[in-house]
């Protein structure tokens, strides 16, 4: 859920809380305070009644006359006497010969009931009359609650409505105020995306904001962290050109002195074939570092040629069988003519790279397939090997530099590989606006894909193109 759902949903919902909160408290105190105003009528009222009963001469009860004053259209009365019965009953309950409240032990004291007599609700105050220390007869004054009934309703519906309509108009105005906010950060994510699909560390997050924007603070965060990447970036690729370069020179010279000492004849032929072939293993892998810091780095200069991609993948297929030999089946599958714009021999070592290495890992016996399809406006080359595949933990690392599977990494100093095929494979398509992409099945096989795109007119417009980073 996204973070403004979040926060609008919070909002609303601690609004609707507070209010609800609040209308607990003013529907009991209104409540409450209804009740005292009912249970002081009822008391009213009996006092006027008790002031208007009298005790006949043998201590019956009398009520002396109708009540003098006049009684509210819901107030009810009952006089009952404790061996005679109902004495008097008030006008509008006259047909009731029933109790208001049970009378089944007389009250020693008043007494407050709610009963509910048809479908009415009433509130009933018990008064107990008294001779002497002698209990004769209980007087019962009823009200009933409609009224306040109708009111705690209406009250009710005033809140429940009050709080949704208040609950829905905050959501409303916070899921608007946020659009602003946090559409800021929408932009700053966006860019930020695009500085990462580029893989360029110059280009910088573009933010106008006040001091004190929390989001203005993070994007400066931001830009100062890319700002520092940048730097160690320049710094390492430096290092690695100028590691290289400094390496070069004592190995031409120690290869120099090997070749003398073998024209010489004064030296162990085995140690110097060791010492020459070490030696020329680390100048390809200095060659290798150095290429892939100028191609990384966009500083290396690609030609932009019409190149016929079937022809150079026949090429490649034709020196890579001789490192296939009888071990390895090399197939040809679908070829389609195809006409990209490149650099040719970047492109050979791109495919020279993806071949040798299905070749490499491939065991004898099995089968190395090659192929090159048009689709759309693209063109897809397949290399597909029945190899030992590529664990899926090392799949996503294998296009960084120096990166070797497991198994290739315990298998010390064989063939020529260091990790840096796929590197530069890898750049080299990408400044070729191509994709290079990896399928593997543990114990099937491996098929890289390169995606490239195909020529569009006669590449002449670009004719000396010089990457920029
Ligand atoms: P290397 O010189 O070690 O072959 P690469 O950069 O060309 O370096 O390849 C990186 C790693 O990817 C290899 O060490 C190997 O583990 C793995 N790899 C590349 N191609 C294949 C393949 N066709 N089959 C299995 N593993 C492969």
């Amino acid at each position: 859920m996204s973070l403004r759902a979040r926060l609008t949903i919070l909002y609303s919902s601690l609004v609707g809380g507070i209010l609800l909160l609040f209308g607990v408290v003013v529907y009991q105190l209104v409540s409450i305070n209804l009740i005292n105003q009912i249970d002081e009528l009822l008391v009213q009222t009996a006092v006027d009644l008790v002031d208007n009963t009298e005790f006949n001469a043998i201590g019956g009860l009398d009520m002396a006359s109708e009540p003098e004053f006049e009684l509210a259209t819901n107030v009810y009365i009952q006089l009952w006497e404790r061996d005679a019965g109902l004495r008097f009953a008030s006008a509008s309950i006259l047909h009731l010969r029933d109790p208001l409240a049970p009378l089944d032990r007389l009250p020693a004291a008043p007494i407050y009931r709610d009963v509910h007599i048809g479908a009415a609700r009433l509130r009933v105050l018990s008064v107990p009359l008294s001779l002497g220390n002698r209990v004769v007869g209980t007087l019962q004054v009823g009200v009933n609650l409609a009224f306040v009934e109708s009111t705690q309703k209406a009250l009710l519906t005033v809140l429940i409505v009050g709080t949704l309509t208040s609950m829905i108009l905050a959501g409303i105005a916070l899921w608007v105020a946020t659009y602003r906010a946090l559409a800021s950060l929408d932009r700053a994510t966006d860019a930020a995306l695009q500085i990462t699909r580029a893989d360029d560390l110059s280009q910088r997050i573009p933010y106008d904001a006040p001091a004190g924007d929390e989001i203005g603070d993070l994007v400066r965060a931001f830009n100062q962290t890319l700002g520092r990447l940048e730097n160690l970036f320049h710094t390492q690729r430096r290092f690695v050109a100028d590691v290289g370069h400094e390496l070069r020179t004592p190995l031409t010279v120690i290869k120099g002195n090997a070749t003398l000492l073998r024209k010489m004849g004064c030296s162990d032929e085995e140690a110097l074939g060791s010492i020459e072939s070490e030696v020329d293993r680390l100048t390809r892998m200095i060659g290798d570092l150095l290429l892939l810091a100028s191609v990384e780095s966009g500083k290396l200069p690609l030609a932009h040629h019409l190149v016929e991609l079937d022809t150079l993948l026949l090429e490649v297929m034709q020196q890579t069988r001789v490192l296939a030999l009888d071990r390895i089946k090399m197939r040809l599958g679908n070829i389609d003519q195809i006409l990209v714009c490149g650099d040719r021999d970047r492109l050979k070592q791109v495919l020279l790279n993806l071949i040798d290495n299905a070749i490499k890992y491939t065991p004898p016996g099995g089968e190395v397939v090659v192929g090159l399809e048009k689709i759309d406006q693209r063109c897809q080359i397949t290399i597909i090997d029945t190899g030992p595949g590529i664990p899926p933990e090392d799949l996503p690392h294998i296009f960084d530099r120096f990166y070797r599977a497991e198994k290739s990494r315990t298998r010390s100093h064989d063939g020529k590989g260091f990790g840096l095929g796929l590197s530069i494979a890898y750049w080299i398509v990408k400044h070729h606006d191509g994709i290079i992409e990896v399928e593997s099945t543990m114990g099937q096989g491996t098929t890289f894909y390169v995606w490239l795109p195909l020529a569009q007119g006669d590449c002449q417009t670009n004719s000396s193109l010089v990457l920029g980073s």
